[in-house]
């Protein structure tokens, strides 16, 4: 296996150390990072599986990544944001201030108390973390929704947590598309009483209706005073509710608290980008999922770093858009997903190589196991062979990166295709079915053995439920859901989803082996696969691809590709169907929905799609299978 030893990496070896010693006392030495107004009593108090940490001890969200950064540096640059349209904004960390300050005393006088739940559904504008610091400010839980879903998700997550407010906007632009936002909340709230007010941002000035329950955010907050004092909160107080990518199933509202959220995110934004007051960090995920609110919102706010928000789709409105930003402001840091590498993969080398990508230093990704043969592309297209790559491991439900190389701690070396190692004050194991652990090198599910401060406090209204998911499949330890490996160097290699694992003659395979060897092949962009019933082998592989680019689908390329895999994995990993297609089927997060596949395959009911991305991808599917069908019926 190729080791990278690009020998970058601070050479910290007290903080894993101590780490090991005693993990409690380690995460109270990182929570000295943060402000307190009262020191906790209680470093965690755990009553399985129920954490609680820094129990006793007063903070506050919004003071930490605000009033601390403004007090040392207030015309410290936090947003250079950019609209698809080309619009451009600069926000200060003092601006940020006042305007968080403004929209938070006018919650309160349209009646917000501290535990209150609001919706935010707003494009990736910086009124988004407006938002999410003016609720934090006041003890308000923020709940935000990605701006891409519909009307119908909109209303059961408004339903499911009760919000009193929603904070919207007239419009987004994605793809040179307008996207009435307005009109869809007015859709997903009719009925829903507990509503109180609707405040709509003026941002793409296309017509809307208003009524009495509507507040233009302009109007509310111009008569505001610009100063509100960040109620200092417990550190158990709820921050926020997000649901998961809806990826295996129907996603969980996982509930965050306050002071070891904060802590976790705190101490890893520094370990993972190592971040510099010169830096210019770029992470392309919307707020509406977890990277957004840890390493768009809290991390880089409360290191007081400069960042780039970019609202609109990264390939528009030209396929090198996001190397046009990356040189336009000099960008130093990248955060990204394995499926828009892929896309960028898919457009070619000749985009990036003709961009000045000079100032990049670290490139990060984040979501799905990344290919190996991705992570080269990343490494030597896009990083020049200079900027480590930075594979971080975590969920909605981990609150902060629980695997990754850490740059900003210690020396790294890295292998293409493995998020390397826990990160200090973590420990994970890989176990078998039994819960027991397993030898190195061997397939396993993963497990977290202790509570961590980013952990979930647990599922919105639903400790049942939080209970069965996490904590039920093994006593006292937290099941993740992916399938993995430990090597002998101690780096851990995601395989896939646990629930996705295909047993073959006797072997498990995980997808992402299956996956990744089909795009080591030149001409695939990405690939999926899915397992389905079969009589003699157990199951048998089905996989779906999308071709790069200038390649075209023969019954040739079939046969190369099955070779391949043959040769790469081994004949067991042979597929019994192979398709082209133009799309897979994707959460709006990007990530394959497999279980799409295999009920598609199996003629069985889809489940909860409401994150599917695009329906079109599921015709094609549903296309594919009939084809065969016909087929066999024929023959
Ligand atoms: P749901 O829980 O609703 O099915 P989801 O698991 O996709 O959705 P997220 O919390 O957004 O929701 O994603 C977490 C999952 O993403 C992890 O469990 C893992 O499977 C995958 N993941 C995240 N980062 C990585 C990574 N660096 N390498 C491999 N897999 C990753
Ligand atoms: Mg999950």
């Amino acid at each position: 296996m190729d080791l990278y030893n690009i020998g970058l990496g601070n050479n910290d070896l007290k903080t894993r150390a101590a780490a090991s010693q005693d993990h409690i006392k380690f995460w109270e030495s990182q929570a000295e990072s943060l402000y307190w107004s009262e020191r906790w009593h209680t470093a965690l108090e755990w009553n399985p599986p129920f954490a609680r940490w820094f129990v006793g001890g007063k903070t506050n969200a919004s003071y930490n990544a605000l009033d601390r950064i403004v007090q040392k540096n207030p015309n410290k640059k936090a947003i250079f944001w950019e609209g698809e349209d080309g619009a451009t904004r600069v926000l200060t960390y003092k601006d940020l201030l006042v305007e968080v300050s403004k929209l938070a005393n006018a919650l309160k006088t349209l009646g917000v108390k501290k535990g209150d739940r609001i919706t935010v559904y707003l494009p990736m504008v910086p009124e988004l973390i407006i938002s999410l610091l003016a609720c934090a400010r006041i003890g308000a839980i923020h709940t935000v929704i990605f701006s891409g879903f519909s009307a119908k998700s909109i209303r059961d997550r408004v339903d499911d947590s009760k919000s009193k407010i929603i904070i919207t906007a007239d419009g987004g632009r994605r793809r040179g598309t307008l996207v009435k936002l307005k009109d869809v909340v007015d859709e997903a709230i009719q009925g829903l009483d507990f509503v109180e007010n609707v405040i709509v941002l003026e941002h793409t000035h296309n017509p809307i209706s208003f009524t009495a329950r509507d507040k233009k955010w302009n109007e509310l907050v111009s008569s505001m005073e610009p100063f509100c004092d960040a109620e200092m909160l417990d550190s158990t107080h709820p921050l926020y509710i997000l649901y998961t990518s809806g990826t295996t199933g129907k996603p969980k509202g996982v509930l965050h608290g306050t002071g070891g959220y904060l802590t976790h995110v705190f101490s890893t934004f520094q370990w993972i980008f190592d971040i510099k007051d010169s830096d210019v960090y770029f992470c392309t995920a919307d707020i509406g999922w977890v990277t957004g609110h840890s390493y768009v919102v809290y991390g880089p706010l409360m290191h007081g770093a400069t960042q780039v928000m970019y609202e609109g789709a990264l390939d528009y409105s030209t396929p090198a858009r996001i190397w046009e930003i990356i040189s336009r402001y000099g960008v130093t840091i990248l955060y990204t997903t394995p499926t828009a590498l892929r896309m960028f993969m898919k457009y070619g080398d000749d985009l990036p190589n003709s961009s000045d990508l000079s100032s990049l230093r670290l490139l990060g990704t984040v979501g799905e196991p990344i290919n190996p043969r991705v992570w080269k592309w990343y490494f030597t297209t896009i990083g020049k062979e200079r900027c480590p790559i930075i594979d971080t491991w975590w969920q909605t439900e981990t609150g902060g990166a629980m695997i990754s190389p850490l740059p900003g701690l210690e020396t790294i070396h890295l292998k293409p295709g493995s998020a390397s190692r826990p990160i200090p004050g973590v420990c994970l194991s890989i176990v078998d079915e039994n819960g027991k652990a397993i030898p190195d090198d061997s397939k396993g599910y993963l497990v977290i053995e202790n509570p961590w401060p980013g952990m979930l406090l647990t599922l919105w209204g639903d400790d049942e439920k939080y209970k069965t998911v996490y904590w039920s499949k093994y006593k006292n330890m937290y099941y993740a859901g992916d399938y993995a490996i430990r090597d002998k160097d101690g780096y851990i290699w995601m395989l896939g989803r646990a629930d996705d694992v295909l047993k073959v003659a006797g072997h498990r395979l995980g997808t992402a082996e299956l996956e990744s060897g089909f795009v080591s092949h030149k001409a695939v962009a990405e690939a999926a696969v899915c397992g389905i019933p079969h009589d003699v082998k157990g199951e048998a592989i089905i996989a779906f691809l999308v071709l790069k680019d200038g390649y075209t689908q023969s019954e040739q390329l079939k046969k190369d590709l099955v070779q391949h895999i043959r040769t790469t994995i081994g004949p067991i990993a042979s597929p019994d169907q192979l398709y082209f297609v133009t799309k897979l089927p994707k959460t709006r997060s990007g990530k394959i929905m497999r279980r799409l596949l295999k009920a598609l395959a199996q003629d069985e009911k889809t489940g909860d799609i409401s994150t599917l991305e695009d329906e079109a991808s599921v015709d094609e599917i549903k296309a594919a299978f009939a084809e065969l069908k016909q087929t066999l019926a024929k023959s």
